[in-house]
C-alpha cells in the first residue's frame, strides 16, 4: 500500500524538482547553473522507476538542461556556458547508466535469488534425498528429504560427516568401497544399500552420485540422490525366490516324471509329442529328444498294431476323447512287449479352445500273454478234462483192484475235515503240535473224531480175525489198536508238518479183542487222503518174547542165586556171634532186672556185645569179599558184544517201563579183562536201578551207556534222566542193606562195586548238570595179545 502511494509521490516530488531547477535555470539574472539538481531528479525516479523511466527521465532533464542554456544564452552564447551545459548533460547521462545499472544489477540478483529459492524448493520437494559433495567425497548439501527419509538433522549430520551412520552395517564395506574407487576414478556410484529410516527399519535405496565439472569453481563436484527402491528389490527378490521355487518344482517335476515306472508324454492334437519322460528312452532304447523332434514314434510301434492304432488315434483326436489302445511296443532288446496307452484331453487354459493329450504308457505284457494262455487253455479245457477224467477213472480202477484183490493190508482214511481244524490251529501260530495237543486234550479229541476212515480191505479184515470187510464194518472194535490215538496224533504230525510217509510198530485190536503186533506204514495221498498198511508181527514176536523171557529168567534166577548163595554164607557165619549176642543180651536183662544191678557185669557184657557185632561186619564183609573172589573167573571180554547181550537180556523189561536205552560205543572198543558174568550183573544192576528211579516219570525216560578207551582202561559210565541222588544218599549208596525201595534190599551197589573193584576199578556215582544220575568206572585192558578188538 506504502509502495503503491509512494511511487506516484515520488515520480510526481521528481517531476517538480525537475520544473523547478529548469525554472531556476532559465532565470537570465542567475549566472550559475544548477543542472546538477537533475540528478536528484534521476535517484528519485529511480528510486520507484524502471530502468526505463530512469532513461526517459535522464532525456527529459537533458533536453531541460539544454533548453535552460538556450533561453539563456543562445543570443549571446559562450563557451563556459556551453561548457557547463554540456558537463551537466554528461554528469545527467552518466547519472541516468549508472543507476539503470545498478537497476539492472537489483534485477539480475533479485532473478538470482528466485531461482536459487527454486532450486532450495524443487530439492526439498522431490521425494528423494539430494546432495553435493565436494571432490573429496565431503557432502556439502543435503536436502530436507534426509530429515524426512533418516529422521536425522541434516545440519548436525553435515557439520560432523556422519552420513554413513544411517547404512546397514553389512553394506557398509561395499558402500565405502565402491564410492572410494568411484571419487578416485571421478565415476558415477551406482549402487543399492540399506538405509535406516525414520522408524528404525532399512529399507533398500539406491545411491546415484555422478561427477560433475564446475563451471563455477572449475573443479569437480559430485551431485547425488538416494532414491528408495526397497520394494522394487524386495519384489525382485521376491520374483527371484518364486522363480527358484519354480525351478525347484519344476526340476521335482521332471525328476517324479522320471521315476514313474511308465513312459508319459503329452502331444497336441495332431498326435505331435512334445514330451516324454525318460522311461521311454529306458524302454525303447532311443534318445527321446531325436524321437521328439523327428516325431517318428509310430517305428517303434509293431508293422501289425500301427494302421488300427493310427485310426484309433485320429478317431480319438478329432472328435476330443480320450485315447486307449493297446499295441506292441518294440523295447530296446528287439523284443516286442504289449503296451496299453492312455491319453486324456486337457484344455490348455481354462475356457480356451486348444486341448493337448496328457497320458501314460505301461506294460502289460504279462497280463496279455496271461488272458492268451487262459483262452487257450480255456478252448482246451473240455478236451482236457474229458482226457484227465479217462485217465484217473483208469488210475481208480487200478488202484481198487489193487486195493480189494492184494494179499497186502490196506486202510484208507480220509483227513481233510482234520486238516482244516489243523489249518486253523497252525494259523494261531502253534509250532510244537504234540505239545499243543498234549495242553488242550479237548481239541486233540475234535480233531481225532474229524477223521474218517473211508475204506478197508479184504485184508486187513482177514488180519484182524474178521470174516469179510462187511463183518469188520458191522463190528467194528471199540479201539483199533493199543496205542491208536498216538499214531493217529502221528500222522495229525504228517499233515501239520508236511510229512509224506510215517512207519512203526503197534498192536492192533482185532475180532474178539485179540491183540495183533503190527509193523505199519503210512503215506499221504492228495486230497487229504492217509492209505496205510499193516505187517503181522505176532510169530516173530512170540518167538522174540520167548527167547527174552527165557534170558530174563536166566537174569532173574542169576540174581536170585548170588543174593541167595550170599544170604546163606552169612547166615552160616554169622549163626555163631549172633548166638553169643542174644547170650549176652538176655544176661544184661536178667542183670538189669535185680534189685540192685551189677553195673559192672552189665557194662563188661555191652562191651563184649559191641566186639561181637564189630566181628559180624567183619565177617559180612570177608564172607561177601569171598562170595565176590571166588567166583571171579578174568578173562579177555569183548564189552560191546556183552553190551549188547545185556541189552537183549532187558529189552523186554525197559519196554515195559517205557525206557530208551541208548549205547554210545567208540569205534575200536580193546578187549578188557574181567568176569564177564559179575560184568553183566552190574550192567544188569545200574540199568534196573535207573529204570527203576525213571519209572512213572513224566518225560524223557533215557539210559545212556557209553563205552570209551582210555590209555590204560575203558571207561563206562551209565547216566539216565531220572531225579537223581539226594546229596545226603551219596555217601551211603554203596552200603549194603542200604535201599530207597519198598521191595528191595540195598545190596545191589555194594555188590557191583565189589565186583568192579575185583576187576581192578572203582565204581562212582554223581549227579548231572542236567539231572538224572551217573555211574562210572574203568575196566583194565586185557593182557597183550588177547587184546583184540572188539
Ligand atoms: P536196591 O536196588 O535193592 O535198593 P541198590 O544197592 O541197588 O539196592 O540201590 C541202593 C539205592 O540206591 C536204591 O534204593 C536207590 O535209592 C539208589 N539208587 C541206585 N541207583 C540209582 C539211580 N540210578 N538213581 C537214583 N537212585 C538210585
Amino acid at each position: 500500500m506504502t509502495r503503491q502511494l509512494g511511487r506516484p509521490l515520488l515520480l510526481t516530488s521528481a517531476g517538480l524538482l525537475a520544473a523547478l531547477v529548469f525554472w531556476i535555470d532559465s532565470i537570465p539574472e542567475y549566472d550559475f547553473s544548477i543542472s546538477i539538481l537533475y540528478l536528484a531528479v534521476l535517484v528519485l525516479v529511480s528510486a520507484v522507476g524502471s530502468g526505463k523511466a530512469v532513461g526517459r527521465a535522464a532525456g527529459a532533464c537533458v533536453i531541460l538542461a539544454v533548453c535552460a542554456w538556450a533561453v539563456n544564452n543562445l543570443h549571446q552564447p559562450s563557451p563556459t556556458s556551453a561548457l557547463r551545459c554540456v558537463l551537466a548533460c554528461i554528469a545527467i547521462l552518466v547519472t541516468a547508466a549508472l543507476l539503470i545499472s545498478r537497476k539492472r544489477l537489483e534485477a539480475t540478483k533479485q532473478d538470482l535469488e528466485l531461482s536459487r529459492s527454486q532450486v532450495e524448493l524443487f530439492a526439498n520437494s522431490v521425494p528423494y534425498v539430494l546432495w553435493r559433495s565436494n571432490p573429496r567425497g565431503e557432502i556439502e548439501y543435503l536436502n530436507e528429504s534426509w530429515t524426512a527419509v533418516t529422521g536425522l538433522d541434516r545440519w548436525t549430520v553435515l557439520e560432523g560427516q556422519r552420513y554413513n551412520d544411517v547404512v546397514h552395517p553389512e553394506d557398509m564395506a561395499v558402500l565405502v568401497e565402491t564410492v572410494t574407487a568411484a571419487v578416485a576414478s571421478r565415476t558415477t556410484t551406482n549402487l543399492k544399500v540399506r538405509i535406516r529410516q525414520v522408524d528404525g527399519r532399512y529399507r533398500w535405496m539406491q545411491i546415484y552420485d555422478n561427477p560433475v565439472l564446475s563451471p563455477l569453481t572449475g573443479q569437480v563436484e559430485r551431485y547425488g540422490g538416494l532414491s528408495d527402491v526397497h520394494d522394487e528389490v524386495t519384489a525382485k527378490e521376491e520374483l527371484q525366490k518364486v522363480r527358484a521355487e519354480l525351478e525347484e518344482s519344476r526340476t521335482e517335476l521332471v525328476t517324479f516324471t522320471n521315476m514313474v515306472p511308465q513312459i508319459l508324454f503329452r502331444a497336441d492334437r495332431n498326435a505331435r509329442v512334445d514330451f516324454y519322460n525318460e522311461r521311454f528312452t529306458q524302454v525303447t532304447g532311443r534318445d527321446l529328444h531325436a524321437v521328439i523332434e523327428k516325431q517318428d514314434w509310430i517305428e517303434d510301434f509293431h508293422p501289425d498294431d500301427r494302421e488300427a492304432y493310427l485310426d484309433n488315434l485320429r478317431r480319438s483326436f478329432a472328435s476330443g476323447d480320450e485315447l486307449r489302445d493297446t499295441f506292441r511296443l518294440r523295447h530296446a532288446d528287439g523284443s516286442y512287449r504289449w503296451m496299453s496307452i492312455v491319453g486324456r484331453p486337457v484344455r490348455v487354459a481354462e475356457g480356451a479352445e486348444e486341448i493337448r493329450y496328457y497320458g501314460g504308457v505301461s506294460d502289460i505284457h504279462d497280463e496279455v500273454t496271461a488272458h492268451q494262455k487262459v483262452r487257450e487253455l480255456n478252448e482246451t479245457l473240455e478236451q482236457r478234462v474229458e482226457e484227465r477224467t479217462t485217465e484217473l477213472m483208469r488210475t481208480e480202477r487200478r488202484y481198487a483192484g489193487l486195493f480189494d484183490v492184494s494179499n497186502i493190508t490196506f486202510a484208507e482214511m480220509d483227513f481233510s475235515a482234520a486238516g482244516k481244524i489243523l489249518d486253523e490251529i497252525k494259523a494261531s501260530g502253534v509250532s510244537d503240535l504234540r505239545a499243543y495237543m498234549m495242553a488242550h486234550p479237548d481239541e486233540l479229541t475234535r480233531t481225532l473224531d474229524a477223521i474218517h476212515t473211508t475204506r478197508v480191505n479184504e485184508a486187513l479184515a482177514r488180519l484182524m480175525g474178521f470174516e469179510s470187510v462187511a463183518e469188520l464194518v458191522a463190528n467194528p472194535p471199540q479201539q483199533n489198536a493199543d496205542d491208536g490215538p498216538e499214531v493217529l496224533l502221528r500222522q495229525l504230525e504228517m499233515y501239520f508238518y508236511g510229512i509224506d510217509h510215517i512207519d512203526g510198530r503197534t498192536t492192533l485190536t482185532g475180532k474178539g479183542d485179540q491183540r495183533i503186533p503190527v509193523y505199519f506204514t503210512v503215506t499221504r495221498l492228495p486230497d487229504g487222503l492217509h492209505l496205510s498198511s499193516h505187517l503181522n508181527l505176532s510169530d516173530q514176536e512170540k518167538i522174540e518174547e520167548m527167547r527174552r523171557a527165557a534170558q530174563a529168567e536166566l537174569a532173574r534166577a542169576n540174581r536170585v542165586a548170588t543174593v541167595g548163595a550170599f544170604s546163606a554164607s552169612i547166615a552160616h557165619e554169622l549163626n555163631q556171634p549172633i548166638a553169643s549176642m542174644l547170650m549176652d543180651a538176655q544176661t544184661g536183662l536178667r542183670l538189669v532186672a535185680r534189685e540192685t544191678p551189677d553195673l559192672a557185669t552189665l557194662g563188661r557184657i555191652l562191651q563184649r556185645v559191641e566186639k561181637t557185632a564189630q566181628r559180624v561186619a567183619g565177617i559180612v564183609q570177608r564172607t561177601r569179599e569171598n562170595i565176590v573172589a571166588g567166583r571171579r573167573q578174568a578173562r579177555a571180554i569183548n564189552l560191546p558184544l556183552l553190551i549188547s547181550d545185556t541189552r537183549d537180556l532187558l529189552d523186554l523189561d525197559l519196554k515195559r517201563s517205557d525206557v530208551d536205552l541208548e549205547i554210545i560205543c567208540a569205534d575200536a572198543v580193546p578187549m578188557i579183562n574181567g568176569d564177564p558174568v559179575e560184568l553183566q550183573q552190574v550192567f544188569v544192576n545200574l540199568i534196573n536201578n535207573a529204570a527203576d528211579a525213571m519209572r512213572g516219570q513224566p518225560g524223557v525216560r533215557r539210559i545212556t551207556l557209553r563205552i570209551a578207551a582210555e590209555a590204560t582202561a575203558v571207561r563206562v559210565k551209565v547216566a539216565d534222566t531220572g531225579p537223581g541222588i539226594p546229596e545226603e544218599y551219596l555217601e551211603k549208596l554203596f552200603e549194603p542193606f542200604f535201599t530207597t525201595k519198598a521191595t528191595g534190599i540195598g545190596m545191589g551197589l555194594q555188590i557191583c562195586r565189589s565186583a568192579v573193584e575185583a576187576m581192578g576199578g572203582q565204581l562212582t556215582v554223581a549227579n548231572q548238570m542236567s539231572g538224572g544220575a551217573i555211574f562210572t568206572f574203568d575196566l583194565p585192558l586185557a593182557p597183550e595179545g588177547t587184546r583184540l578188538h572188539g
